[in-house]
């Protein structure tokens, strides 16, 4: 069977490894002039750990990633709850921090052992569907024929247009911020943190490594957000973007299937838009392989919109305004310091989901 895999991010890569590790070589490709250097997902699910793990990936990922001890949450600048993150019941007991571009490279790697090279440079133009197959169109000016086509090719995907799955929902106003920043100090190492404040502005910073924090805000300004003082040496990179909360009507249409951001997308608060990409591309790779590819876009579609409904009601949570939405959120600090159960509970959740 010939395998088209349309991009080279976090799910084209995890779909090409298990079509690899299966004994299906696919044809990777992506647009982009190499690999990416762009750390946009920072935190690895034990379960996308869990899945990784058959093909050796979470093994290199695990060496290099920081172990994220706990989470504490400040409303403004004061501490109002920390919590362990961990569960006994997972296959990693806490989540992993790892920049997306060292995620990939590892991906890479494996991908790379297996006998697959992603075709950087080679970008989709179009697809023509065909009782036989399906033509793919490349920039290049030249074309070939798949049994499959694979779209994981982000949020903007070609292979969703060119198959014309509507892609329904909506775009958040505000813009949000990240910034990646060696630091000294605080935010603390290994811990996961959330700031909350009474403007309904809410400031994250992921652990990515000794010394290095990723900072998130759900305003253009992801260091001056902080109500605190950061203790911040160096700079990495900086940008603002635009959060979407969108789901694909259908994953599969003919011989056309579609994971990833490709798919669906969402905000960030929760951190789960790379762990979705990868639970989508290892279920497509093993019913490929498996040749039942029927029921993956109903299973998929109905797994990633549990996320993506969690993930609206937190952001709803965290970032609201309205009066109810601000006694949410202390009903549960109270909750959870008054009860040493109730936090034990919150940090599994979180691991678990
Ligand atoms: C600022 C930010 C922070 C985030 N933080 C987190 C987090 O902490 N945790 C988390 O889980 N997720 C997070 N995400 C989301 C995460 O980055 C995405 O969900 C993830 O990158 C999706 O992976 P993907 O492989 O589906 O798509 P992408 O990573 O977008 O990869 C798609 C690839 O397809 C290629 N491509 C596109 N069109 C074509 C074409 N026509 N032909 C050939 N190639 C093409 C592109 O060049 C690209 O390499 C964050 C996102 C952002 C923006």
């Amino acid at each position: 069977m010939k395998v088209l895999v349309v991009g080279a991010g976090p799910t084209g890569l995890t779909v090409a490894v298990e079509l690899a590790r299966l004994g299906l070589l696919p044809r990777v490709i992506d647009r982009r002039d190499s690999a990416s250097t762009l750390s946009r997902a920072v935190g690895i699910t034990s379960r996308s750990l869990e899945l990784l793990s058959k093909s050796g990936v979470s093994e290199k990922l695990i060496a290099e990633g920081i172990a994220v001890q706990a989470a504490c949450i400040y409303l403004d600048k004061q501490l109002a709850l920390e919590f362990p993150l961990h569960s006994d019941r997972t296959y990693f007991p806490t989540i992993l921090g790892l920049p997306q571009d060292r995620t990939e490279a590892l991906m890479d790697q494996v991908l790379s052992s297996m006998g697959v090279e992603v075709e950087y440079q080679k970008e989709l133009i179009s697809l023509s569907e065909y009782r036989d197959g399906v033509v793919a169109q490349f920039d290049t000016g030249d074309e070939d024929r798949f049994d499959l086509v694979i779209g994981a090719d982000g949020i903007r995907s070609t292979v969703r247009e060119a198959a014309g799955i509507n892609f329904p929902g909506f775009d958040l106003e505000e813009e949000w911020s990240i910034a990646d920043v060696d630091t000294d100090g605080w935010p603390p190492r290994r811990k996961f943190t959330l700031v909350k404040m009474e403007s309904g502005l809410v400031a994250v910073a992921v652990p990515l490594g000794e010394g290095r924090h990723r900072l998130v805000a759900s305003c253009e300004d992801a260091i001056g957000a902080f109500p605190m003082e950061l203790d911040i040496k160096r700079v990495r990179r900086q940008g603002t973007f635009k959060v979407s909360i969108r789901q694909a009507e259908t994953y599969s249409r003919g011989r056309v299937h579609l994971a990833g951001d490709a798919a669906h997308c969402h905000s960030p608060v929760g951190g789960r838009g790379m762990n979705l990409g990868i639970a989508d591309a290892v279920e497509l790779a093993a019913r490929i392989v498996a040749g039942r590819l029927t029921g993956y876009s109903e299973l998929r579609h109905r797994e990633d919109k549990k996320v993506i409904d969690i993930t609206e009601r937190g952001r709803k949570i965290v970032t609201g305004k309205s009066l109810k939405a601000r006694f949410e959120f202390r009903a549960l600090i109270a909750a959870a310091n008054s009860l040493p159960a109730v936090r034990r509970k919150l940090g599994q959740f979180v691991v678990e989901f």
